[in-house]
């Protein structure tokens, strides 16, 4: 009995690690396909900006499949150089904003643009070149450390890939290991924990130095000394950009220049965080569970 079960135990843990490497894989393929999902249009121009732009959303409709509408006329704008906050329950079309945004597809009704400029118009490597994401869950290629760092920069010396992990507070970290920045991660190397991959996304974005960040917030809560501590170098990274904060945590959101509340593929409520709370709608209902979560955990 003790034999067989333990290579069936065994297959488990393989067949588990085969799953994840398949969901990475099925990942970067998704990217891809999206990519070839959207093309550039005929005379499409490079977007010209200078400095951090404004980034406006104008009566958006988008639905992934045609017969299930997401976004249902979402209007908003991000000033240059500040920072808006979106909550709101799961699947409320949250992050799909941040896939319209990045141009990963079209959309079916209104327009997005940046500093007046129609995303639709302008050559898709300009637009993603003047993005950085910071996603949920950042996806970590089988290389080494500076590799998967410098990912969106190719062209930084070792300096440079140094400095933005130390702003990211990961350089003690990687310099701990034996082979420090040509440790191999991912999938077949070094396993970083939650917190360790999104200060790799934050080095590489800080490398990247976009006018326009996106932060996909984690879902999955870490402790809270490491998510403060994030929490504080997201702030940094984000001063002077424009920027979006797809939050699952209303802790992030304070600050925000504004806040919007979805739900169902609408803005059911917006206004910064002490208008919100004075207003006592969902927000304000949101922030008090919140609150009492936090005083559980
Ligand atoms: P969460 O807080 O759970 O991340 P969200 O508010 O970010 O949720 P979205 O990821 O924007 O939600 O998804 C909005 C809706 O669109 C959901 O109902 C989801 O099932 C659907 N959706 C998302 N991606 C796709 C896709 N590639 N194809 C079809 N439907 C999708």
């Amino acid at each position: 009995m003790i034999q067989i079960y333990i290579p069936l135990n065994f297959l488990g843990v393989v067949y588990r690690e085969i799953k994840q490497n398949l969901t990475d894989l099925d990942k970067m393929f998704t990217l891809m396909d999206r990519e070839q999902e959207v093309a550039d249009a005929p005379g499409a121009v490079p977007l010209v900006l200078d400095g951090p732009p404004a980034v406006r959303f104008e009566d958006v409709h988008f639905a992934y499949e045609p017969a299930r509408p997401i976004l249902q006329g979402v209007s908003f704008e991000i000033p240059a150089g500040r920072t808006v906050a979106v909550v709101g329950p799961s699947g409320a079309g949250k992050s799909t904003l941040s896939r319209l945004l990045y141009r990963f597809y079209d959309l079916q009704g209104g327009r997005i643009t940046i500093a007046d400029q129609d995303i639709r118009a302008v050559t898709q490597q300009s637009l993603r070149r003047a993005i950085g994401i910071v996603p949920q869950d950042t996806v970590l290629f089988n290389d080494t450390v500076a590799y998967n760092i410098a990912y969106g920069r190719p062209d930084a010396s070792q300096a440079e890939v140094e400095q933005a992990a130390r702003a990211a507070h990961i350089h003690a970290f990687i310099a701990a290991q034996p082979k420090g920045y040509e440790t191999m991660v991912g999938e077949r190397g070094l396993k970083l924990s939650g917190g360790e991959k999104q200060r790799v996304a934050i080095a590489r974005t800080l490398l990247k130095d976009p006018p326009i960040l996106i932060f996909d917030e984690a879902t999955s809560a870490l402790d809270s000394h490491n998510e403060r501590a994030i929490q504080a170098e997201l702030r940094a990274v984000a001063q002077g950009k424009t920027t979006l904060v797809i939050a699952h945590r209303l802790s992030t959101v304070v600050d925000a220049h504004e806040i919007l509340v979805m739900d169902g593929g609408r803005i059911v409520e917006r206004g910064n965080h002490a208008a919100l709370l004075a207003a006592g709608g969902r927000y304000a209902g949101m922030w008090a569970m919140q609150l009492n979560q936090d005083g559980d955990r």
